[in-house]
């Protein structure tokens, strides 16, 4: 029998590359999702065929589904986005994977929860193990988002020692690639999307705060050997490879056009100083560790915007 899945967030940039590696390996997809920042074009080219359903559908409120694998990604990731109604942030997270592990409790189904880096807040560890237990601001403006994913984790587990649900936790690290939204705000997307149209980079600070990118790939292979697999996680899945800011905007603007010049604006509140993957526990539990270089996964990216943003020129 074919595994039925049920990708929340499928349309989004993460859920759309993890839905064509599922179709590709012939199981069955169910894509839920409200668009809110997720596109159809994202999984267009599955529409129509049998293995593949689509429900416009608000995590917030429940749905009855029959499904085996519950992958809860529905939730807004770009700051740009989670800070647009941080209330309804917070409502997605809670409510969303309550929802979500309701229904997996009801059917029996193993839910896999995209938690996030961001449960470590403004580290005060240097890089993040899955032991550390973090620096967030309840209060501030990342707050929602960060929160959000700190009670969601707490919910699975609570889920698995008051119900035997079975749980998957991945802490996923900034992912770039082909399919993030041009406006999407992050941070690759923004220096793309600039250097492609001829502007200044925009350094937020003076760039010298750290991220390590995975490529999306990698991602999504790690998503599936956590799913797969025995341990529950919490698992840290990101590529340990830490650049500052100004690094990655020197390496974008340089294949791009060199001639661009880099600007500052004001760094905004709460914005974690550095960070960066302990992936022990992944390479142990998963065999899995990153292979696309930051450099190597550039590439892809700037011909997909590229090509996008040709599109919206014609
Ligand atoms: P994304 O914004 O592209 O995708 C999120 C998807 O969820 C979108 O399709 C959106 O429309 C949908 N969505 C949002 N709220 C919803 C709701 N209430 N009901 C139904 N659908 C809803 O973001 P992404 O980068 O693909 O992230 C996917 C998941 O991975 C998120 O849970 C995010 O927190 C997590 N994550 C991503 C990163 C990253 O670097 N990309 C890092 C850490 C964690
Ligand atoms: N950033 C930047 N310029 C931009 C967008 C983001 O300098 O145009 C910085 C941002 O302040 C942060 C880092 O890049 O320090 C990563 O930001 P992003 O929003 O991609 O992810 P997150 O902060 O959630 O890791």
């Amino acid at each position: 029998m074919t595994t039925r899945n049920l990708v929340t967030g499928g349309a989004g940039f993460l859920g759309s590359h993890l839905i064509d590696r599922l179709m590709h390996a012939g199981e069955e997809v169910i894509c839920l999702d409200n668009y809110f920042t997720g596109r159809k074009d994202n999984i267009r080219h599955w529409l129509g065929h049998p293995n593949f359903e689509l429900i416009r559908h608000d995590v917030t409120d429940p749905i009855r589904l029959e499904v085996d694998r519950i992958w809860h990604l529905a939730c807004p990731a770009s700051p740009v986005h989670y800070q647009f109604n941080p209330i309804k942030t917070a409502k997605t997270s809670f409510l969303g994977t309550y929802n979500m592990l309701g229904l997996a409790r009801r059917v029996g189904a193993r839910l896999l929860l995209a938690s996030t880096s961001e449960v470590y807040g403004d580290p005060e560890v240097h890089p993040q193990p899955e032991s550390y237990r973090g620096c967030v601001n309840t209060i501030g403006i990342r707050s929602c988002y960060d929160e959000g994913k700190r009670i969601a984790e707490t919910l699975c587990f609570d889920y698995q020692r008051m119900h035997n649900t079975e749980i998957r936790v991945m802490r996923i690290f900034n992912t770039y690639g082909p399919r993030m939204l041009p406006d999407d705000g992050r941070v690759v997307s923004n220096f793309i999307v600039q250097a492609l149209q001829g502007q200044p980079l925009t350094l937020y600070g003076d760039g010298s705060q750290t991220r390590s990118f995975c490529y999306v790939d990698d991602l999504i292979e790690g998503m599936i050997r956590l799913m797969n697999g025995a341990n529950t996680g919490p698992i840290n899945i990101g590529n340990p490879g830490e650049f500052t800011i100004r690094q990655l905007a020197e390496l974008v603007r340089d294949r791009i056009n060199p001639s661009l010049e880099l600007t500052t604006r004001p760094l905004p509140q709460d914005d974690p100083l550095q960070r960066q993957p302990v992936i022990d526990l992944a390479r142990q539990e998963l065999g899995w560790e990153p292979k696309v270089t930051l450099e190597q996964g550039l590439e892809p990216t700037i011909a997909y915007f590229r090509e996008r943003l040709a599109n919206a020129a014609c």
